[in-house]
């Protein structure tokens, strides 16, 4: 039995059937049901065009209607049905600048990047491989449909789309594909940082990315992504760490940023992360040379928060090789006696009324003052000795 996932779809590739059109599940989802693997989204293709698709079907959405590409909604779930299409004229290494719909299920094979993602199958579970994706899959090898010096100038971002395999499957390139990526990883300059974020992010965070940031070296493709193209070296160390599978996404952004020393704030942003994620890799960056530092003391654990600081520490251990828990981490930061600045026994207003002085940067200072007081257990967290301890001396001078 096919897995729920094609299960759910299969009326709508009957429904296509009955029009009078032939419909394929397609690319990355087939290659995942041979290969095993947790599918994510299943792609349909179809010899409908899009206006055919758009009758057959009440709710649909023009998403890339240009790419032939319409969005079906049936049973609260969303399917891209795309229609068969070649490409043509790859003027500039990336996109087609003609697409053209077709009939013909094996010219839309065709297109495609790889033979493993260059395979169809059907409502009844039968799989149309004229390339011999299976073999390949077999064979744990990565290869172009076509010649790999022609594929790659047509559209460059596969080059990268081939690292992000291995890294996501462990599987090697084809020699005539790995010896084109090396030939032609200049041409990866001209696509969409964008695109190569959204490659790289998962070359990041695959299980295999150690080898996959290896041939990121080995092929030179690296000189052609943003920051890194004096870094070879940072890179390679960081291919080499043991631990390095261990960590999520955002935290190898932050190991990348702390292997070669560079701010987040710059290094990110030639990646287009949003803002947002910028600014949380540049607090753990912060974090992460205090904790190199001065080690974990209970006013940075304060500062930094649970997952913040657990983060970083991932960090910290994979950079170092340890292979510690943060299980203790964890038990320090329960121990904490305040968890954050809500929890004061008095506040701001307080401090404002009892020294008759108007506000300003000294209520910040002496709050943290009393902060730092409170977490190293000089003083109990109550309101009235927290007052007598201001009495007899003034915390923020103290600091
Ligand atoms: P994932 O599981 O990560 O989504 P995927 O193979 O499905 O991997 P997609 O980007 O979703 O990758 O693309 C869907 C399919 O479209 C691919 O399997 C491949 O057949 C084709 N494809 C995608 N990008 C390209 C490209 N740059 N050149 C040629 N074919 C491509
Ligand atoms: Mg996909």
């Amino acid at each position: 039995m096919l897995p729920k996932i094609f299960q759910d779809a299969i009326p709508l590739l009957k429904k296509i059937e009955q029009a009078g059109y032939q419909a394929f599940f397609v690319g990355g989802s087939v290659r995942d049901y041979l290969l095993g693997r947790p599918i994510n989204d299943v792609d349909i293709a179809t010899s409908a065009f899009p206006d055919e698709i758009k009758s057959i079907f009440p709710r649909t959405a023009d998403i890339g209607i240009e790419h032939g590409t319409i969005l079906v909604i049936e049973k609260k779930n969303e399917y891209e049905i795309t229609t068969f299409r070649t490409e043509s004229g790859y003027g500039d290494f990336r996109r087609p600048d003609r697409v053209k719909f077709i009939r013909s299920l094996e010219a839309d094979l065709m297109r495609r990047d790889f033979t493993m993602n260059s395979m169809a199958m059907d409502a009844d579970g039968v799989i149309y491989d004229p390339f011999d994706g299976r073999d390949d899959i077999k064979q744990k090898l990565i290869r172009t449909v076509g010649e790999p010096a022609e594929r790659f100038s047509e559209d460059a971002l596969r080059m990268l789309r081939g690292v992000r395999f291995v890294s996501q499957l462990g599987f090697e390139l084809e020699t005539g594909t790995r010896k084109a990526l090396t030939a032609y990883s200049n041409l990866l300059s001209h696509i969409a940082i964008e695109r190569k974020t959204i490659e790289f992010e998962k070359t990041l965070s695959g299980d295999y990315r150690d080898k996959a940031l290896e041939i990121l070296i080995e092929s030179a493709l690296y000189k052609q992504l943003p920051g890194l193209s004096e870094e070879s070296e940072a890179i390679r160390k960081i291919a080499g760490l043991p631990l390095v599978k261990k960590l999520s996404t955002d935290q190898m952004w932050l190991l990348l940023t702390a292997g070669m020393d560079i701010d987040p704030s710059v290094f990110l942003k030639m990646w287009r992360l949003p803002s947002k994620v910028i600014k949380e890799r540049n607090k753990e960056k912060d974090i992460l040379s205090r904790r190199i530092k001065e080690g974990w003391t209970r006013e940075l654990l304060f500062r930094s928060g649970l997952e913040r600081a657990v983060n970083v520490e991932k960090v910290y251990n994979c950079i170092h090789s340890l292979n510690s828990s943060t299980e203790s981490l964890q038990e320090k930061y329960k121990a904490l006696p305040i968890k954050d600045r809500k929890e004061l026994k008095v506040t701001g207003n307080d401090l404002m009324n009892w020294s008759e002085k108007a506000g300003g940067p000294w209520v910040k200072e002496t709050l943290e003052g009393i902060e730092k007081a409170i977490l190293n257990e000089e003083i109990p967290n109550d309101h009235d000795t927290i007052r007598r301890w201001l009495e007899t001396c003034n915390p923020s001078e103290k600091n």
